[in-house]
């Protein structure tokens, strides 16, 4: 078994610079395990063909866009589903076993490891800024597993927002979910955590609204799934209210981690996985902050 070796990448269409690689890779290489994370190219009209012949040939692979709906329905029909993945509607991970497909979403579980750190969330209340891709798995782990009280959503076009209110609220979970048209319209009275999902705070898209910005108040955990930079100015405004704050590479790693686990799930015998006292997530957030100090534009 230890002379195996492991054979993992990402999927994505166009791959830009992606920060995956150099988290496994570090995992692999702390685990003492022989093998590769690769990136894979594989455009939308080829996806069905590699996953039926070329996705057999590994052990696992991360999926990124625009493939992780078009993985999601795939396995539907020709694999299997976690059932988190399958409120989702969206796979991020795969395990390949015995020619047979899983399909996994670790963004919202490697979310929820980051904040469980700092804060009780079951029955809490929760505003969630965005309902793209991350804002849904994070919705739906929230309100599903965690078991949050309630749910405030912002979006810019609200449509959006209103369709993942209708998906969480067909899910079945007791949530109060509210939607808002109007980010004036806001309140943080009561809230726990605000979450940012936009790729507001990254440079040269904007900012978190004022409205928000200015009802920080110290009571709140703000976190801010945006990884560069770091400090964003919703970090900044956070930080100087005296509110906790979470920066978005620890959800990197988690959801990295998460997967990592899923993949070596039998090699490990199913326990935690620790080398020199580290969690996979803590060589993984290692490796990750290594990277991010290099200066240059990444993705992934
Ligand atoms: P996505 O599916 O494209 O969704 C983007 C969301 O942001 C949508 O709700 C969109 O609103 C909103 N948005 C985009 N530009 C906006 C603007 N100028 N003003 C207000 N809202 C805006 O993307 P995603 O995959 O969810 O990613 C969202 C952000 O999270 C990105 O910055 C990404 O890098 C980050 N992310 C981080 C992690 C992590 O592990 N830390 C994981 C995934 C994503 P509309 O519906 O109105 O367009």
């Amino acid at each position: 078994m230890d002379d195996k070796y492991w054979k993992l990448g990402i999927i994505g269409w166009p791959l830009g610079y992606s920060l995956s690689p150099v988290m496994h890779t570090a995992a692999l290489k702390a685990c003492g395990l022989r093998g590769e994370y690769r990136e894979i190219e594989v455009k939308p009209e080829e996806l069905e063909r590699w996953l039926e012949t070329k996705a057999l040939e590994i052990d696992g692979f991360n999926v990124t866009m625009p493939h992780k709906e078009a993985v999601y329905l795939w396995l539907k029909r020709s694999g299997e589903i976690n059932p988190v993945a399958d409120d989702i509607g969206a796979v991020n991970t795969v395990r390949v076993k015995d020619g047979r497909l899983s399909g996994y979403n670790t963004d919202g579980r490697g979310f929820y490891d980051t904040v469980s750190e700092k804060l009780e969330l079951k029955g809490g209340n929760v505003l969630l800024l965005g309902a793209g891709g991350a804002a849904q798995a994070i919705a739906v782990y929230l309100t599903g597993p965690v078991g949050i009280g309630s749910l405030k959503i912002w979006n810019r076009h609200v449509e959006k927002a209103r369709d993942l209110a209708r998906k969480i609220n067909s899910i079945g979970n007791p949530c109060r979910v509210q939607v808002f048209p109007k980010v004036s319209d806001v309140s943080l009275e009561g809230i726990d955590l605000v979450v940012n999902a936009t790729p507001l705070g990254m440079r040269g898209e904007g900012e978190i609204p004022q409205e928000v910005l200015s009802q920080l108040n110290g009571k709140q955990v703000v976190y801010d799934i945006v990884y560069e930079p770091r400090d964003t100015g919703l970090i900044t405004a956070a930080t100087q209210k005296q509110c906790q704050t979470i920066t978005g590479e620890k959800m990197l790693a988690a959801q990295g981690a998460e997967a990592f686990e899923i993949w070596t799930d039998e090699w490990r015998g199913g326990k935690p996985i620790r080398v020199d006292g580290k969690s996979i997530r803590e060589i993984m957030t290692d490796a990750l902050e290594d990277a991010l100090r290099q200066p240059r534009v990444a993705r992934g």
